[in-house]
């Protein structure tokens, strides 16, 4: 029921979506008390096994854990990297755990449209730690941050310099570095990459949350840094919910999130009308051909769109 609910929040028909709205108000009561958890990393990184390990322990404990996946790739490809059955197999045959390996890339809203709905409907199903994956390669990051109260990143040691400059503006967002694969031969650069991040993480300035980002290792293999990263989750929320941060970032989430619908419904109705479409066409030829600036295109676009 659960599946079908998401999928139903996930069309795009209009009809579906009222309906999937009307659900999630009636059930409103009954959410918000997950920890949401945002994961990201890059492929090959160690994300799902990390996940499977992780989701393990919750479930040992009698914690029930729901795992969703935004995957900006499949918009483009309509496949999903994220998609393939065989991730996670001991942890999707758990009872205690709901995974949804992929969200539908929908196009017109960008990759996490309708992944928010989805959390309220795992929370209300009962499921009491949220984990939402993402492949740490762009904007999907900075979407996932935005709803969810921890933000852990997954690295390699030993990555090449120009990656770790990429990611900068990830582990800024990080409430939580966990540098993965620290066994066999890579068990030493580990701890040296783990001393060099912290003293990274240590030169951003201080968050509003009053937490310090701290720097884990771990081998999913070995079962090492999995206990340690749920217990730093906790000490997160002792803090976050002790000076207030918790609630206060929850409702700026929120407020975030309606920002965001206007503009996706706003885009919506603009693709819908036919006149407009064939106006934007025009306009953009216009604006390759240096008639017309940009942004008075848009304007037009946007005087048309109210009049109509
Ligand atoms: P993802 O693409 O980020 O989800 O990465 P995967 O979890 O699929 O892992 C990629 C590869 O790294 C797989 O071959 C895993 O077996 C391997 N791997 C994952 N975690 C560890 C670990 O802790 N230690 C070692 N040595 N290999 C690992």
């Amino acid at each position: 029921m659960l599946a079908q609910a998401i999928t139903l929040a996930e069309s795009l028909r209009t009809e579906d979506q009222i309906l999937a709205n009307q659900l999630i108000e009636e059930l409103l009561p009954l959410t918000g008390k997950s920890i949401r958890i945002g994961i990201t990393g890059v492929p090959g990184v160690g994300k799902s096994t990390f996940i499977e390990s992780f989701g393990k322990l919750l479930t040992t404990h009698s914690k029930k854990i729901a795992v969703l996946a935004v995957d900006p790739s499949s918009a483009k490809t309509k496949g999903s990297i994220l998609g393939d059955k065989t991730r996670m197999e001991e942890l999707s045959k758990d009872p205690l755990a709901f995974i949804r390996p992929t969200a539908t890339g929908n196009t017109l809203g960008g990759v996490a449209d309708r992944t928010r709905e989805a959390i309220l409907l795992c929370e209300a199903a009962g499921y009491e730690v949220m984990i939402i994956e993402t492949v740490g390669v762009g904007q999907s990051e900075t979407a996932v941050r935005n709803m969810v109260d921890f933000f852990l990143l997954l690295m390699l040691a030993g990555a090449g310099d120009e990656l770790q400059g990429i990611k900068k503006g990830i582990m800024e967002m990080a409430d939580g570095v966990v540098i993965t694969k620290a066994d066999g031969e890579n068990f030493k650069k580990a701890n040296q990459a783990q001393a060099d991040f912290q003293h990274a993480l240590h030169l951003f300035s201080d968050s509003d949350s009053g937490w310090k980002p701290k720097v884990i290792t771990s081998s999913a293999l070995e079962k090492r840094g999995i206990n340690e990263t749920w217990k730093l989750i906790q000490d997160y929320l002792t803090l976050t919910k002790g000076n207030g941060f918790f609630e206060k970032n929850r409702d700026q989430q929120n407020l975030v999130w309606f920002q965001e619908s206007i503009q996706l419904l706003l885009r919506q109705q603009l693709s819908k009308s036919k006149e407009l479409k064939q106006k934007i066409q025009t306009l953009e030829s216009d604006i390759l051909g240096k008639k017309i600036l940009p942004s008075r295109a848009a304007n037009q676009i946007i005087n048309d769109f109210f009049k109509a």
